[in-house]
């Protein structure tokens, strides 16, 4: 039976540790929070950034903008932002109403306040393994297979899904410590070759957001299992792989909820603090 993966122990531990470095700085840092419109999801994700921000020291400021405001009452707002010294970090709550593209919108943002770590020249750092604020959600996942004591080193990792946020930064990172590295996606299910790349895994890290995606019984005797997806099922949220059986084959494995979800927050603070850093 695998070992239990949780999030929130290792996230009090960074927490603690991302405190004292608050407390060094000559300034409470500040991270600029802007919603547009009305959304519930949207706001209980505020509550939980602004209650850890505050607890940590941090100075979190909250922006609301109207249901309808166009893509260049964003981006002049942002860059308002940009250009205020006392300001460490920006992030944009999701969802955008539909007038907004998120991926054009965030490019605006000065890769210096990026604490989501999403805008191309923070990315673009991870190729030359010199980036200093990484995507909250890759970074979230090597910490907790730091947390597992495994050497990365010529290990065969699968990661299943290859979008900008979570699948292609991390095949980056893990490239970075050695490890061989597979990316599945879409094209890989749609050929058949799903099964047969999973089977193989040492290490596997899921992110696409279909429950049950990866079938329990591909699991690899013995392998780490990351679970990144989140899916509502009737009233229960769980993960992309189906977990009782995965379970009962892997050595490590993240329970969704529970999982990555509380260290992805935690990450965003450290970004912010090594922004504040950075900017000082
Ligand atoms: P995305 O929709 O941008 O990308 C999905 C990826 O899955 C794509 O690469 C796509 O090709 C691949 N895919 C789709 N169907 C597939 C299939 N049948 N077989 C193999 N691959 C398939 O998604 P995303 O933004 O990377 O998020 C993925 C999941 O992770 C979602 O459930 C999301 O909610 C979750 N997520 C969780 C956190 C967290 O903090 N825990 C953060 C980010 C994303």
């Amino acid at each position: 039976m695998a070992k239990l993966l949780e999030g929130k122990p290792l996230a009090e531990i960074i927490k603690e540790k991302t405190k004292q470095e608050v407390s060094l700085l000559k300034k409470k840092p500040v991270l600029a929070s802007i919603q547009v419109g009305e959304n519930a999801g949207a706001e209980a994700y505020v509550k939980s950034q602004k209650k850890t921000a505050e607890s940590l020291g941090i100075n979190y400021q909250f922006h609301k903008l109207s249901q309808d405001s166009s893509e260049v009452t964003l981006i002049d707002f942002i860059q308002k932002l940009n250009s205020d010294k006392s300001v460490n970090g920006i992030i944009i709550q999701m969802p955008l109403p539909s007038q907004i593209d998120y991926k054009k919108i965030s490019q605006f943002i000065s890769p210096d306040k990026d604490v989501e770590g999403i805008h191309p020249a923070n990315i673009g750092k991870i190729v030359f393994a010199k980036a200093k604020i990484l995507p909250c959600t890759p970074a979230a996942v090597m910490e907790l297979l730091k947390e597992t004591g495994v050497d990365l080193y010529g290990k065969e990792v699968v990661v299943v899904g290859h979008s900008e946020i979570v699948g292609k930064p991390l095949s980056l990172l893990l490239l970075d410590r050695f490890a061989t590295v597979t990316v599945c996606h879409i094209g890989t299910s749609k050929a058949g070759k799903l099964e047969e790349h999973v089977k193989k895994a040492e290490v596997l890290i899921v992110a696409v957001g279909k429950a049950g995606v990866i079938k329990g019984e591909w699991i690899k005797e013995g392998a780490i299992v990351i679970d990144v997806g989140i899916n509502r099922v009737g009233d229960k949220i769980v993960g992309d792989v189906e977990f009782v059986e995965a379970e009962k084959r892997a050595s490590y494995i993240t329970p969704v909820p529970g999982g990555i979800g509380p260290l992805t927050v935690t990450m965003l603070i450290r970004n912010l603090v090594e922004a504040a850093k950075l900017q000082q």
